[in-house]
């Protein structure tokens, strides 16, 4: 009888800890819940990147998530970098694989898929065993950083996907990874494989980490004592807290722009078109070139 019990429990528990990372949850609905949606369409979906889009500029929005047109980004090695090591660290987490050897043996395999995902925006491989060697060190230096600061555990979840309904619209996001430290402290963290790192000023508003400090709450429960950006280049990470008045203060400014992309507010913000990557697929910088480019026609002389 003990034993039935017992071998239950366990299979509970397995269950419960493959579906860890899994979760598509919907938690929050409720009293004075708006409608946003146009018409009888999908429910509004918004992802950190999307808001930040529309809030650059509503016609890049309408362009690129409501069109689905794609520019033309010439060089992409970082992305590939980026892709293939986020990759890396997800079959490393979800395996729990923690030997350099496994690192390296992967790299390889992910780099060449991200390579093939980005096959169109290349017009040759040139640069492609520079980049591939220069990934080589990138996990070295992961690697020697994550084990020496007790990164190398077993993950409460990774790659870490919810979606939830906020006010009458969904906001969702992908969490790359969330673990106990030894310490008993849960840390959500972002991976970054860029250079570039950021101030304490802007980590500790960053509303990428606010987002998935309040996603985590909601989805799963917890209340993480830390949030994170992980620089693998840099060996550092980054860490924050956040607090309750942060979700709110990032959730008015959610629902302030799901209101506006419902009223279907998608005008140009032409001081923006400068660093706009839609820029050639917009007519509104179009027209604002050709306005520019008129011949002033010199008025004749009586
Ligand atoms: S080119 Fe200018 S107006 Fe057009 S989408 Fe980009 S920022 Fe907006």
């Amino acid at each position: 009888m003990g034993h039935g019990i017992l071998l239950l429990l366990s299979l509970v528990l397995v269950i419960s800890w493959k579906n860890f990372g899994k979760y598509a949850v919907e938690p929050i609905t409720g009293a004075g819940v708006q409608e946003f949606q146009s018409t009888k369409g999908p429910m509004l979906k918004l992802s950190h990147s999307s808001k930040v889009v529309y809030e650059f500029c509503p016609q890049s929005y309408y362009l690129s998530r409501k069109l689905y047109l794609k520019p033309f980004i010439p060089m992409r090695w970082p992305l590939v970098i980026g892709v293939a090591f986020h990759e890396l660290m997800n079959e490393m987490y979800t395996t729990c694989n923690f030997s350099y050897e496994f690192l390296r043996r992967g790299w390889k395999k992910h780099f060449m898929d991200a390579m093939e995902k980005e096959a169109s925006a290349f017009s040759s491989t040139a640069g492609y065993e520079e980049h591939l060697q220069a990934g080589y060190i990138l996990i070295a230096t992961f690697y020697k950083f994550a084990k020496e600061n007790g990164y190398l555990v077993r993950p409460m979840a990774t790659e870490w996907t919810f979606e939830i309904v906020y006010q009458g619209f969904k906001i969702k996001g992908i969490i790359d990874l969330i673990l106990q430290k030894d310490d008993g402290q849960v840390h959500i963290l972002d991976f970054k494989t860029g250079w570039a790192t950021i101030s304490a000023d802007k980590l500790a508003v960053h509303p990428q980490l606010t987002l998935y400090h309040w996603g985590v709450k909601q989805g799963m429960g917890i209340t993480a004592d830390r949030v994170g950006l992980f620089f693998p280049r840099k060996r550092s990470v980054l860490l924050s807290t956040r607090t309750e008045s942060d979700h709110i203060q990032l959730l008015d400014e959610y629902v302030k722009v799901a209101e506006s992309i419902t009223k279907e507010d998608f005008h140009p913000e032409l001081g923006q078109c400068a660093h706009c990557e839609m820029s050639k697929l917009c007519p509104f910088f179009k027209q604002s070139q050709a306005a520019v480019a008129q011949p002033i026609v010199p008025k004749p002389i009586d």
